[in-house]
């Protein structure tokens, strides 16, 4: 199918993109990678009608770690970009980790990890990444710029809390104050799938000691799942079999998942308990190296 008409901009500054949102009026919508748009357009299930392409914005295709530790991923970072990233590797386990498991090679050379987290598919799975690490976006619109925390960025399915005139700049990750360890790990029924579930693990370490951590799920929900009391069982203790066990099943508890033509609700269910099993597991032995 052809998508519906359209009129097409491609700004040169992020302050042009803005002005042409507000004229907009809520008609207008960003177009980043186009690996979830475009197949929108396509199938009519979106008819804008104003398209805002923001490739031609100078300076937005970084990612990069400030003097602290912050990690910054600008709108134009594509995930190929954080697969070949030589910044994540040691840095941030859990990004790493998802960033070869996100879609298809040529999907991840087109598409953004911000435009992932804008269009807040339950089965992204850079939400779940970004929820466990805590970090937030940043938005830029015609009053400037604010930050928005993932858990308030992400409002429900396909649905997310930047104003009509507004355009994410960044996501920002905070810098960890202890050792990183995590992973993400992802079910899905052929390469390239979108997950039947998926689960993400970040912890800092002090010593043997869990100082902080975070665990979200992807594909178990009406959109991505913060499995806070799961994350917040482990702080204050080293990891240890029992330990693991009862965020393990506090995860699986989190889960909300439904029977589909992926899989049973309880399969689902067991999946998750499975990957926060050894992606904990995998972190302890990684410790004691
Ligand atoms: C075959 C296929 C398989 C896929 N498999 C997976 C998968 O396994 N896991 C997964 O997580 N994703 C998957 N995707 C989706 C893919 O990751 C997309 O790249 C991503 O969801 C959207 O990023 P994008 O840059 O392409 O955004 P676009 O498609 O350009 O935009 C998506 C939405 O976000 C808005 N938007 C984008 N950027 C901004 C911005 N900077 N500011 C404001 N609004 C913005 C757009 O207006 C639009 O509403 C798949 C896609 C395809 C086509």
């Amino acid at each position: 199918m052809y998508p519906s008409r359209f009129r097409y901009e491609a700004p040169r500054s992020i302050d042009e993109a803005i002005a042409l949102l507000r004229d907009g009026g809520g008609e207008a919508k960003v177009l980043a990678g186009g690996q979830s748009l475009v197949p929108l357009l396509k199938l009519r299930f979106a008819a804008p009608e104003l398209l805002v392409d923001i490739n031609s914005l100078p300076g937005l295709d970084y990612h990069r770690v400030d003097a602290d530790g912050t990690l910054r991923i600008g709108a134009l970072c594509r995930h190929a970009d954080l697969e070949r990233s030589t910044v994540l590797a040691g840095r941030q386990p859990t990004m790493a980790a998802a960033a070869p498991l996100v879609a298809d090679p040529i999907v991840r050379n087109r598409g953004t990890l911000v435009g992932s987290l804008c269009h807040a598919d339950p089965q992204g799975d850079w939400a779940s990444v970004v929820t466990a690490l805590g970090g937030h976006v940043v938005a830029q619109g015609p009053d400037g710029r604010r930050d928005i925390p993932i858990a308030d960025f992400v409002s429900g399915p396909f649905q997310n809390t930047l104003g009509y005139d507004e355009v994410a700049v960044e996501a920002v990750i905070p810098a960890p104050k202890g050792t990183p360890a995590g992973g993400y790990l992802k079910l899905e029924r052929r390469v390239g799938d979108f997950a039947t579930a998926g689960v993400a693990v970040a912890i800092e370490l002090s010593g043997a000691v869990v100082t902080r951590a975070g665990i979200a799920l992807t594909g178990v929900g009406g959109s991505t799942i913060d499995a806070r009391d799961a994350a917040q069982s482990l702080v204050g203790g080293p990891l240890t079999a029992e330990s693991i066990g009862q965020a393990a099943d506090l995860a699986a508890q989190a889960a909300q998942p439904k029977t589909d033509h992926r899989g049973s609700a309880e399969y689902k269910r067991h999946i998750v308990r499975t990957f926060v099993t050894r992606i904990l597991s995998s972190a302890v032995s990684k410790e004691t190296q």
